[in-house]
């Protein structure tokens, strides 16, 4: 088994707050505001060969997740940017991950907490890839249905990347990984289908994509991506609804996000799919997309 090596206990370099820290000083107080209340937003970026895909999408989308908690992350979008690449770079990180993650302080202790100040730091390390699907690396991902459910809209800032959209996450995907599946399958308030615990899902029949629209989930930046992806390749593609009972009736299915990237699904519950030539498209274009160079580089 491969050793699991404490987040807090490593080599390298933390960006925080305007210094670029020696990995294991980047602490913070119990009692901080972020902690306590769940006002905490963050990012998942995946690097490729030394460069953030969609780095300026995940920057923004971090800016936008704080003004949904009420709070303004006091750096702009290039200077995240930066600071991004910064790390990147200290850490000499070719293929990796970023996690920036933006939280309210210690300042104050409650509920209403206008005064505490807004914190930002940015970790990167180098991570292949986030699933190891229990029936090896060239099967599918298997599913269960989470008997948690996306919640509306209005009852938590759904299109924030916020820690306490979470919650449902953890506990879904504890249930699915106790069952023995990979991830769970996530149904929305009204009983439609929504996403998985970290990855937008996409349905395919024939040569038709169908994927359902994000009223009350992450509408993922990847998700978006191969969206567009997908039409350039001459797919047709649906944002519609999806209940569970058509689930029967689809060839394949795929989960796409930053960190999983395009990874095919076998299985829901007792449904089981190929691994289609549609999705190996789509996952092979993805793959090439991700690793083209930025453009203001390519002429170098
Ligand atoms: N849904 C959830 C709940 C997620 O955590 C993620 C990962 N950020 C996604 C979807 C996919 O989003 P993205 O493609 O922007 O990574």
């Amino acid at each position: 088994m491969t050793p699991i090596i404490p987040f807090d206990d490593r080599d390298g370099y933390i960006w925080m707050d305007g210094k670029m820290l020696p990995w294991r000083d980047a602490k913070l107080h119990v009692l901080t505001h972020g902690l306590h209340y769940g006002s905490s937003v963050f990012e998942g970026e995946r690097v490729y060969g030394g460069n953030t895909f969609k780095l300026r999408e995940h920057s923004a989308r971090l800016i936008k997740s704080g003004e949904w908690l009420d709070f303004k992350i006091p750096y702009t979008v290039e200077e995240i940017d930066k600071f991004t690449r910064d790390v990147i770079a200290a850490n000499n990180i070719g293929d990796g991950y970023v996690r920036p993650v933006a939280w309210r302080g210690s300042e104050q202790m409650a509920v209403s907490a206008p005064a505490a100040k807004i914190h930002l730091a940015i970790a990167c390390w180098q991570w292949p890839k986030y699933f190891f699907p229990k029936g090896g690396d060239n099967s599918g991902l298997a599913l269960k249905t989470s008997e948690w459910r996306r919640p509306p809209a209005n009852s938590m800032p759904v299109q924030a990347k916020c820690c306490g959209n979470y919650t449902i996450g953890t506990l879904a995907k504890h249930a699915a990984d106790k069952a023995g599946y990979d991830d769970a399958f996530l149904l929305d308030y009204k009983g439609r289908v929504a996403e998985s615990t970290g990855s937008n899902l996409f349905v395919v029949k024939g040569k038709k994509i169908k994927t359902p629209i994000p009223e009350c989930f992450l509408n993922g930046i990847t998700r978006q991506t191969i969206i567009a992806l997908a039409r350039e390749l001459g797919y047709e593609v649906e944002e519609c609804v999806i209940m569970p009972e058509e689930m029967k009736t689809f060839d394949e299915v795929f989960v796409t996000g930053t960190a999983a990237e395009v990874a095919p699904v076998s299985k829901i519950d007792d449904i089981e799919y190929k691994i289609g030539p549609v999705t190996a498209h789509i996952k092979e274009a993805y793959a090439e997309l991700v690793r083209r160079k930025p453009k203001a580089t390519a002429a170098a």
